[in-house]
């Protein structure tokens, strides 16, 4: 059997000159300074040979929660090349989040920022890691340090396509996070087939300004890039006026909506800057169709909407090749090829076309399941096999699918999920609070913003600054309410509910 590690498939795509640029640092510590293939493949075998001597248990996971760097997308295919599991964690999170991640996942090796290791270290050795690294943006810390006196040779581990290669944490809709089980032949089969849909060319750019600890950046961009042999102009932190400036060099870039309506934002955004690009490609969030036409009016380019997610990688996506079709605003294009994807009602039947019902999918693309969650597992999937998106659409008769909405209580901010019953459970549990409802409302720059109701115990007056304030040192920033109000009571249905939507209605406007 060949080896059907995706990072063997990765390095086979290296370009036959080692020598030529892979990654150029745009900003950060050095920016202009080039990685090599041969940087690449050097830098990701002494790694995978640290992890290699740490004598791990076959499946281990290796936590990581660094800034972005090229350090940190090389230890990311390092564990592949290793064999081992990669756990990305958002650079946001905090104390309580990371405790739960690293007792939920129990990784043999944690690599976290220079500045957070006393913490995080306390953290994982009491949860019983074995291994505790650093990895800070200026190459500085203890994981590169120990690397530098590994060997630069290394033979990818042998794997099977269904063997686990990573780990992405998803909001649970209720309770904690669950960790999305993907394997080498979903993230490799998903790589391929996006390689060839959106047509790859000899000599393409990508410019690279997402985080990598999501499936957009680590997987879809990267894997994009690295599949291709393509050049990549790395961006540590997203700058819309950088980038645009680097835009001439490149050919591909990938963002969620709110960067790209930073980049509408400045009038250095011109054709003239897009002149050499191939691609736009976007997705994470919807694409308000305002977004969409003014692109398009500014730069003449019809931006690529696409549709996805942890548990699935990609699954639809606007065509590519204008012979394959329209771009057509408003819908994310038809399924991948490969990929099932159908629309059933509340019963469990086909919808009809152009009927809105709950997306399924199926494919080689899709996980296996959440990480020791065998139950929540059970009820994501059908009986006959296909996973529950959670999100709600309708497949028009020539296969566009559009998005309408999520039966998940899901707030995207900005491109990060928030899920609203993790909010409310930090609130609940402060002083003075008897309840509270946490929902999302249309905002220019983020897409949706965080907001929350709260009821106060009778006879307390929380005060909505201090709860702001006192939530953004419990939890990643992105989570933390925009506005917080405190009310009488919450509006309930006839069975004591929460009527969200009238919440929602009421704030509708608050930032628009
Ligand atoms: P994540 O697992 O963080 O990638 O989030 C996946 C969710 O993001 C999906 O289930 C959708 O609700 C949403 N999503 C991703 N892409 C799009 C898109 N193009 N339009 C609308 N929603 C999207």
């Amino acid at each position: 059997m060949d080896n059907q590690n995706l990072f063997a498939a990765l390095r086979a795509a290296f370009p036959q000159d080692l020598s030529q640029i892979a990654i150029e640092c745009a900003d950060g510590e050095q920016p202009g300074a080039a990685y090599r293939w041969h940087d690449i493949d050097r830098g990701t075998a002494m790694l995978a040979n640290l992890l290699a001597s740490l004598g791990l248990p076959e499946g281990s996971r290796v936590a990581v929660q660094t800034e972005k760097s090229v350090e940190a997308l090389m230890l990311y295919l390092a564990v592949l090349r290793a064999g081992y599991v990669f756990l990305p964690l958002n650079t946001a999170y905090q104390a309580a989040e990371i405790e739960y991640f690293i007792a939920n996942a129990e990784p043999a090796v944690v690599v976290c920022a220079p500045k957070n290791f006393v913490w995080v270290s306390r953290i994982a050795f009491t949860a019983g890691t074995s291994h505790v690294f650093t990895l800070g943006e200026a190459r500085d810390g203890s994981l590169l340090e120990r690397a530098a006196n590994c060997s630069d040779q290394h033979a990818p581990a042998v794997k099977h396509a269904d063997d686990m290669a990573a780990i992405l944490y998803t909001s649970g809709t209720t309770g904690r996070s669950k960790g999305a089980m993907l394997s080498h032949g979903n993230l490799l089969s998903n790589a391929s087939m996006l390689k060839d849909y959106w047509d790859w060319q000899p000599g393409d750019v990508l410019i690279h300004a997402l985080p990598i600890f999501r499936v957009h950046g680590l997987f879809v961009a990267s894997h994009g890039a690295l599949l291709n042999g393509s050049k990549m102009i790395w961006f540590n932190k997203f700058d819309p006026r950088a980038v645009i400036a680097r835009l001439p060099e490149a050919t591909v870039f990938m963002g969620v909506p709110t960067l790209y309506v930073r980049m509408l934002g400045e009038s250095s955004l011109t054709r003239e800057a897009c002149r050499n690009m191939r691609v736009f490609i976007s997705g994470s969030a919807p694409l308000l169709v305002e977004t969409f036409d003014d692109w398009t009016r500014r730069t003449s380019h019809i931006l690529l909407e696409r549709y996805g997610m942890s548990e699935t990688a990609m699954l639809t996506s606007n065509p590519c090749r204008a012979s394959a079709g329209q771009r057509r605003r408003g819908t994310v294009g038809p399924a991948l090829p490969g990929v099932g994807l159908r629309v059933m009602d509340d019963l469990g039947q086909p919808c009809a076309v152009d009927q809105i019902g709950h997306l399924q999918v199926s494919g080689p693309n899709v996980f296996s399941g959440y990480w020791r969650m065998p139950e929540k597992t059970r009820e994501e999937f059908t009986d006959d096999g296909w996973f529950k998106t959670g999100d709600v659409g309708k497949i028009e008769a020539d296969d566009y699918v559009t998005i309408v909405g999520r039966s998940k209580d899901l707030i995207i901010s900005g491109g990060y999920n928030v899920y609203p019953a993790e909010i409310e459970g930090f609130i609940n549990d402060m002083a003075g609070v008897a309840e509270s409802a946490v929902i999302g409302v249309p905002h220019p720059d983020f897409g949706e913003a965080v907001v929350a109701v709260v009821v106060a115990k009778p006879g307390d007056a929380p005060d909505p600054a201090a709860m702001i304030a006192s939530l953004k040192t419990a939890i990643a920033n992105f989570k933390v309410p925009k506005k917080l109000f405190v009310v009488a009571d919450l509006p309930r249905n006839a069975m004591g509910k929460v009527q969200k939507n009238l919440l929602r209605d009421q704030h509708r406007s608050l930032f628009n």
